[in-house]
């Protein structure tokens, strides 16, 4: 992209888990954006994975104030932040959801652009156990150790706040016993560690986040020119390959801009037309 109206200007990314090593190349080749990183503000106490602290506001107001936090420290128009999220699948049992969000906030022009993508390719998992039960089986199906996981009492204790980080499989064992010990139910939880420095599957979803990220910054709205045009939202009813009535299925994509209405509807940009037959209720109801 060459001459972005961002090239060369100064921004802050605010991520205290390494980060940036993913974003901030996608941001450069694409935006032409220099972020500098600040790791200093101790963003867990917007909220941790591991719920010792629960997030106040919903993902994007939690983006936007690590952002501001980023922002304000470093004397900076511009700044960048990413959050993420993990549930249960809505469909398939002991799968789960990773939702990744990046939020880029120009408090020159503004304008606040966001992007989001989810994935199930993630080893959320957590389990109890008692000491000396056979955790092998959960350590593989997690990838550890190139994932960390993070032992704690099963029942919350103050005196242990949980040991994260851990790719140590001799270290286990020990912290195992310990945590059960204080635990008033004598067992300890173990759960994989979704910090994005201790979870390359993680790192990947986010930096393909960033990637669509750095397109979005890049794009400008045809009608006001500002930039963050991309993807709002879908238009539903796919016609059934077989009857032409609709499906649940996307049939369009709706472009808009962050700042101005104006809205475009675009096919889907993998080219499907028609919804295959086991899609449509009326042929399949
Ligand atoms: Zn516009
Ligand atoms: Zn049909």
């Amino acid at each position: 992209m060459n001459s972005h109206r961002y090239s060369g200007l100064r921004a802050v990314l605010t991520t205290m888990h390494g980060k940036g090593s993913v974003i901030v190349p996608a941001l450069q080749s694409l935006v032409g954006l220099a972020v500098e990183i600040n790791s200093e503000i101790d963003t867990d106490r917007l909220g941790t994975f591991t719920n010792e602290i629960t997030r106040k506001g919903d993902m994007l107001e939690t983006a936007i104030e690590k952002a501001r936090l980023g922002m304000a420290a470093g004397q900076c128009k511009i700044g960048i932040a990413s959050e993420g999220s993990f549930s249960p699948h809505p469909v398939v049992p002991f799968l789960a959801i990773n939702r990744e969000l990046l939020v880029f906030v120009d408090d020159a022009s503004g304008v606040i652009i966001k992007e989001m993508i989810a994935s199930e390719d993630t080893n959320f998992s957590s389990i109890v156990i008692k000491p000396g039960e056979d955790i092998s089986g959960f350590l593989d199906r997690t990838q550890f150790p190139s994932h960390a996981v993070v032992v704690s009492p099963n029942q919350p204790v103050i005196t242990i706040p949980g040991f994260k980080g851990i790719v140590d499989r001799s270290a286990l064992g020990p912290l195992l016993h310990q945590c059960a010990c204080v635990s008033t139910d004598r067992t300890a939880l173990l759960q994989t560690d979704m910090r994005a420095n201790f979870n390359p599957s993680r790192m990947k979803v986010i930096q393909h986040c960033a990637q669509k990220f750095g397109h979005r910054i890049a794009s400008v709205c045809s009608n006001c020119a500002a930039p963050g045009w991309g993807i709002v939202d879908v238009e539903r009813g796919l016609p059934c390959s077989v009857c032409c009535n609709p499906s649940n299925l996307v049939k369009s994509e709706i472009f808009g801009c962050v700042r101005c209405d104006f809205r475009t509807h675009a096919e889907r940009s993998d080219g499907i037309t028609t919804a295959e037959q086991i899609y449509c209720s009326y042929c399949n109801p």
